[in-house]
């Protein structure tokens, strides 16, 4: 790619919105993307993921148009193309082939056609030849014997000079006409080597076409075929990327799941007890309870210290299983227990373990392999840390819901954490309503 024009690259580029930071050499080296400044990515060298050095194409791109430059171009990109660009660009490379082929076609039907002129010329030449050859022939014939009857030698044979006249007359009449007919057919037979020479000067024209056809068809063929061989070499490069990012060392974390919590809720009124019988301890304190029950404790002033706190019942409330880091296991039972006292039923999700932070960047980001594990975080919607790089696959973080829906920022339950969450060592990540951490990230 010698002549690769910088500015047909850097054009094509251009439809790629999130690297507008790359900067494409005009030889076409690599493109190198600037680290993710959010991110440390410690054992990343700054480079994308390609398959090693980028072998140098042995394809002649001197000529190309505009279009097949771009082919050109992505086909070695192909760590930038998503899943759903790629049987597209396919499409692009396989119909510029075929109408490469077409082209081929059509040039091979047009020099056999000028070759077919060009043989018929050549037949019509050799015809015109062997009627001016039969002229001169004939000419010459006449010729001798006007000669022949102008020589005094033979004058007797006629016996008189009236004679010989008479004889003469319609040979040389004859003659004149030989004469013109000699010089027509020369007229024509270089008519013919005329025609036959600018048919054969067709020919040529059509057979460079022809090879120029043929070299773009041939041009057409190797873009396909490292078209393929790129995107075998991308979803090689996913794979493998995939892999070192899974078995990556991560920090030992224990995990648990939490199933349950426990709400403490106020002791409910006291007539409703009273009427169940279940409690025959006469501890309402304050309250206008029975007149009896107020003497008989009067003297007992210490028991108004309890008065500020009233009395609680505590309850164990299954909950779906959120799966957290045991570090913070018992702040978020206690957590959610203290919501649902208040009323507010979270549930969430909580750890993550790296093949699913895959998954989620694929879905949130694109599915290049770029989009996947280079592309910053802010920019994936909703913005989505790079595999390796999350709270949730240390279990330090928590997507909360209210009711099975995913909190937003006008939430009963994100307002109660904005409130207490702090409490509990949570920090919520303010562009994620539903996110909380023990970083806030
Ligand atoms: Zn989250």
């Amino acid at each position: 790619m010698k002549r690769f024009p910088a500015l047909i690259l850097i054009a094509w580029l251009g439809t790629f919105p999130f690297i507008s930071s790359a900067s494409a050499a005009p030889d076409g080296t690599p493109i190198v993307f600037a680290d993710s400044p959010d991110e440390t990515s410690d054992d990343e060298p700054n480079e994308p993921a390609e398959d090693g050095p980028q072998e140098e194409p042995d394809l002649n791109v001197e000529g190309l148009d505009l279009e097949e430059a771009a082919l050109f171009a992505i086909a070695f990109d192909p760590w930038l193309l998503t899943d759903g660009e790629i049987p597209i660009r396919r499409e692009m490379v396989v119909t510029n082939r075929r109408q490469r082929d077409a082209q081929l076609v059509e040039a091979d039907a047009k020099v056999a056609e000028a070759v077919g002129i060009q043989d018929a010329l050549e037949v019509e030449l050799a015809r015109v030849q062997a009627i001016r050859d039969k002229v001169e022939q004939d000419l010459e014939g006449y010729a001798i014997r006007i000669w022949s009857m102008g020589d005094d030698g033979l004058q007797e044979s006629y016996g008189s000079d009236f004679l010989r006249a008479r004889l003469q007359q319609p040979i040389q009449v004859a003659t004149a006409d030989l004469v013109e007919r000699l010089r027509v057919a020369g007229e024509n037979l270089s008519h013919a080597v005329i025609a036959v020479d600018e048919a054969a000067e067709v020919v040529r024209l059509r057979r460079i076409d022809r090879d120029e056809a043929l070299s773009r068809l041939r041009v057409a063929q190797q873009i396909r075929q490292q078209f393929e061989a790129k995107l075998v070499a991308r979803n090689e490069a996913i794979s493998r990327r995939t892999h070192e990012v899974l078995v990556k060392e991560a920090d030992p974390i224990t995990l648990v799941q939490v199933v349950s919590v426990v709400v403490r809720t106020p002791v409910v009124d006291p007539e409703d007890e009273a009427d169940d019988g279940s409690s025959g301890d006469p501890t309402d304190d304050g309250s206008e309870g029975p007149i009896v029950s107020t003497d008989t404790e009067d003297p007992n002033l210490p028991s108004e210290g309890e008065q500020p706190e009233p009395e609680m019942t505590e309850q164990v409330v299954a909950i779906t299983p959120i799966t957290v880091n045991a570090e913070i296991a018992d702040s978020l039972v206690a957590l959610i227990g203290a919501a649902m006292s208040d009323g507010v039923d979270l549930s969430g999700w909580g750890y993550r373990d790296r093949e699913n932070q895959i998954i989620l960047r694929r879905g949130n980001c694109g599915s290049s392999g770029y989009a996947i594990f280079e592309q910053r975080s802010g920019t994936c919607s909703p913005p989505t840390a790079r595999p390796g790089f999350s709270q949730h696959e240390k279990g330090l973080a928590i997507d909360f819901t209210q009711g099975g829906a995913i909190l937003n920022s006008s939430s009963s339950g994100f307002l109660w954490l904005q409130a207490n969450a702090a409490t509990y060592g949570l920090i919520n990540l303010p562009s994620e309503p539903w996110h909380w951490s023990t970083t806030g990230r």
